[in-house]
């Protein structure tokens, strides 16, 4: 089945709103195992409305549109949708009914703003707009709103096609979705699709794509797609089968030949997983406690960690030791290293650790050292530069990394490389 999405509204085009609605039924689309093409924004225009539907209704078996349904003027797509297919628009006595009672519960609970503001005959008579749906066609109930969503199966060039009309709101238009549309859909293929979603890190993006090249040029069913994340790379795995159970069969050998070619630089096939769980999860698992020092991403290590539930039982304290004296207060940084070799040296960050783990008597401790830009590099030490450094257990790892990008990108990604580190290093005991 080929969908196509259209977002209806200037305020998309003048980009003071961001489409989060494409956003999340490509995603939805893709779960659903169905071909997009094309993903369209249009303005509140019926010219120019009527002009992208109809292009894409002769590209594709399902059309989804949001937006423009509300009871203003701008809101025309239910009308435009109509006069392309040619069909009256009708009362709906159910949609009428909702209006009335939604309206008549919003006056008891506010009834001074709805007078004032409003006026609730204005609102009212506006709003009977929506009670109009294409005839013939499904009407769709809003359980957060009041204009109905709908659905019209009708042929189009004498092809049968789906037209979906949900409102623009995600509050609205989400629900809706979930609820409704999303079981609709899936009726119409027999297929059921699983998908596993393989997260890497540690490898760049066009060097893992090229240890599967082969897998990947071959795919069929399951089919491998890749996602790139910062300092992370993603595949996502989905079978196609009759039954749930004989797509997880086809989808276990994929992946146990992926965990072949990347072994421990997968840190999860879990798609809601993050980096920061693994590394609190394998900490608890094996009853050991972290500590971290930080110099160029002032807090944020940190604060990956505490975004995970549960952590008070690993993380105990953390140090932001920004200035040399901090290192050597804080930490016990030796002055001699600092003068020798800098604060941005193999050697700092290993003392960071080191001075980390043994002052908090925590099994595991990780620093990071680097410079983050925009000032600051020099040839010998570049922006980017960025020493993570890993102790555990009496042992210490040190890595030197070369970043690219801006200050942000550079503190972002020396914290995923440090949970990769601890991760690699803590999983291995
Ligand atoms: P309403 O009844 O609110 O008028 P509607 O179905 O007519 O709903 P629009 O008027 O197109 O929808 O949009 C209403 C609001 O919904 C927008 O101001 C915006 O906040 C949100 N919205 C619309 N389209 C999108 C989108 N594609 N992504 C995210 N938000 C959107
Ligand atoms: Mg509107």
């Amino acid at each position: 089945m080929v969908v196509e999405l259209i977002s209806v509204g200037t305020e998309l085009l003048l980009g003071n709103i961001v489409n989060t609605n494409a956003n999340y039924l490509s995603k939805k689309c893709a779960e659903l195992g169905f071909s997009l093409y094309f993903q369209i924004t249009v303005g509140d225009n019926e010219e120019r409305f009527c002009e992208v539907l109809k292009s894409s209704l002769l590209r594709s078996d399902i059309v989804i549109l949001t937006g423009g349904l509300g009871p203003t003027q701008d809101d025309m797509t239910k009308e435009a949708v109509a006069k392309i297919f040619e069909r009256r628009l009708v009362m709906d006595e159910p949609s009428k009914e909702r209006i009335s009672s939604y309206f008549s519960f919003l006056l008891k609970s506010n009834p001074d703003r709805i007078a004032m503001n409003l006026g609730l005959d204005s609102v009212t008579q506006n709003n009977w707009k929506q009670a109009l749906k294409i005839e013939d066609s499904i009407v769709v109930d809003n359980d957060n709103g009041t204009a109905p969503g709908y659905i019209l199966e009708a042929d189009y060039m004498d092809k049968k096609k789906r037209v979906i009309l949900l409102p623009g709101p995600p509050s609205e238009m989400v629900p809706m979705f979930e609820h409704h549309i999303f079981p609709y859909l899936n009726k119409l293929q027999n297929k059921v699709f699983v998908s596993k979603m393989v997260k890497i890190c540690g490898i760049g993006e066009s060097k893992a794509e090229t240890q599967i090249l082969d897998l990947i040029e071959a795919q069929t069913n399951p089919t491998i797609a890749p996602y790139a994340k910062s300092g992370e790379v993603h595949f996502r795995v989905t079978a196609s089968a009759d039954s749930e159970e004989e797509a997880q069969t086809m989808l276990e050998p994929v992946i146990h030949e992926l965990f072949h070619r990347f072994d421990i630089n997968i840190y999860t096939t879990e798609e809601e997983e993050t980096l920061e769980q693994v590394v609190v999860k394998t900490l608890t698992s094996k009853k050991l406690t972290v500590t971290c020092a930080e110099s160029c991403t002032g807090g944020l290590l940190t604060g990956r960690l505490v975004n995970v539930p549960g952590v008070s039982s690993v993380l105990k304290e953390s140090f932001i030791t920004y200035s040399n004296e901090a290192k050597i207060k804080y930490l016990g940084v030796k002055e001699d290293t600092l003068r020798e070799f800098g604060a941005v040296s193999e050697r700092t960050a290993a003392e960071m650790a080191v001075g980390a783990a043994e002052r908090t008597g925590s099994d595991t401790a990780i620093a990071i050292t680097g410079i983050a830009g925009p000032d600051g590099g020099t040839e010998e030490k570049p922006v980017g530069l960025v020493y993570i450094s890993c102790y555990v257990k009496g042992e210490v790892t040190v890595r030197k990394f070369h970043m690219k990008g801006n200050r942000e990108k550079i503190r972002e990604q020396s914290v995923i490389y440090a949970l990769d580190l601890l991760r690699r290093n803590v999983t291995k005991l």
